[in-house]
């Protein structure tokens, strides 16, 4: 089989890709080695920044987006038992952030890119790059038990941290950059209204939480626990008192609304960046290359950005204009990638506890005192978390 762009991974990453290819009159094939009912229905990201929802709309995804998401103005940060709203649309020109989960966005990839008769493969394994400094980068694959090459003019390593593309950059090719942090979330979907009109983060002696939703029905809430939690200790009942006791507040003027928890899970939080972004004819895009702690609610949004300028450079390569957007793609990439790592580092320390140490929870609630009475500080905050422009 042959194709001009070989995509690995069916995420939102490789799937936008293709969508974007296609429109551009350029051919792809996504290679994935889930099935699609899971790649569907993988509960992760769920804030949209302004950019990423005109992206969505301006290249026809937004029917749904638009009918079932909800958009908000401002979002809270709670400390020392009191709330404060940081105006985020006010503050930014009334830019606004989207809420619709992940696996929506994914949803409608997946259908788009069958309506435009794109090829997405599920389920395939033992997937490899080969020849990438060569013209002809091969991608090898097994589906329904027989083995594929798949001949490219350009490999996308879309396959997230996790992957094989990353790994295929020789080591002495490639600096990697790792961050852990000595604790991780536990996240619960639970079938029940907000409590709040906004997200609420929190922090709090026992540790950070954070209050979201994803539809007027379902609400998604997390608990800063330790990296390597285990879920079995956690009861719904005992995670209910959890989120009580965090996000209580001095007055008790703030109601917790309960609901059946129907979906709970840790993640670690990780901050990470591999430079380049790219290695002959492979070029990375989204967690392949970089992975950021959620505080900042990025990590799709920077997916988003980075397969907008490979498609503008592979538009560019296959119309005959040049290849100098793509070889300035990691060069591009990587600025915006740094100032994501920076704020998404910077909400996770200001809110998370980190032990025992009473003099950094002083510095945290200095800071989170100046952020939300500070009109410059606010604005900082405000402009990073519904995007920068893209
Ligand atoms: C548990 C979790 C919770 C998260 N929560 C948030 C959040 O609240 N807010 C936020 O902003 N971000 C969150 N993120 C991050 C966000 O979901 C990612 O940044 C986003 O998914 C990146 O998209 P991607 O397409 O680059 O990678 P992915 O979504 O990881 O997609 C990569 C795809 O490649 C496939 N793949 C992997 N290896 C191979 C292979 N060898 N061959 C073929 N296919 C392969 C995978 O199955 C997957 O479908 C979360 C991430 C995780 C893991």
């Amino acid at each position: 089989m042959r194709t001009q762009v070989g995509i690995v991974g069916a995420g939102p990453a490789g799937l936008l890709l293709s969508h974007l290819l296609h429109l551009e009159g350029i051919d792809s094939v996504v290679l994935e080695d889930r099935s699609r009912a899971y790649v569907e229905s993988r509960v992760r990201a769920g804030v949209l920044e302004q950019g990423t929802v005109e992206l969505l709309t301006d290249t026809g995804l937004g029917d749904r987006l638009h009918r079932e998401s909800l958009v908000h103005r401002g979002l809270e940060l709670r400390f020392d038992g009191e709330g404060h709203r940081i105006d985020l649309s006010a503050l930014t020109g009334g830019r606004t952030i989207t809420i619709y989960g992940q696996q929506e966005v994914v949803k409608d990839l997946i259908a788009a890119r069958e309506r435009d008769g794109g090829t997405v493969l599920f389920e395939v394994s033992d997937v490899a790059v080969d020849g990438l400094t060569s013209d002809r980068p091969t991608i090898a694959y097994t589906h329904d038990g027989r083995a594929h090459t798949l001949e490219c003019d350009v490999v996308a390593g879309c396959d997230g941290f996790h992957g094989i593309c990353r790994a295929a950059i020789p080591a002495g090719e490639r600096t990697e950059y790792d961050r852990t942090y000595p604790f991780g979330w536990l996240g619960i979907l639970a079938r029940v209204g907000p409590s709040s009109d906004e997200l609420v983060y929190t922090n709090h002696e026992r540790g950070f939480s954070l209050l979201s939703v994803r539809s007027p029905e379902v609400c998604r809430m997390y608990l800063q626990c330790a990296p390597d939690e285990d879920i079995g200790a956690w009861s719904d009942e005992r995670i209910w008192e959890e989120l009580h006791t965090r996000t209580a507040t001095r007055n008790g003027g703030f109601t917790l609304r309960e609901g059946p928890i129907f979906e709970k899970g840790v993640a670690a939080l990780r901050s990470f960046v591999c430079e380049p972004m790219q290695y002959g004819r492979l070029f990375l895009a989204g967690d392949a290359a970089h992975i950021v702690p959620a505080t900042g609610a990025k990590g799709l949004n920077l997916a988003v950005a980075d397969v907008r300028r490979l498609a503008e450079g592979l538009a560019q390569l296959f119309s005959g204009q040049g290849s100098d957007l793509l070889e300035h793609y990691s060069e591009t990439c990587l600025r915006r990638v740094w100032r994501v790592q920076h704020f998404s580092w910077w909400m996770t320390s200001m809110l998370h506890r980190f032990g025992d140490d009473p003099y950094q929870h002083r510095l945290q609630i200095a800071e989170l005192q100046y952020v939300t009475s500070s009109t410059a500080a606010a604005t900082t905050l405000a402009e990073n978390y519904v995007g920068l422009p893209l």
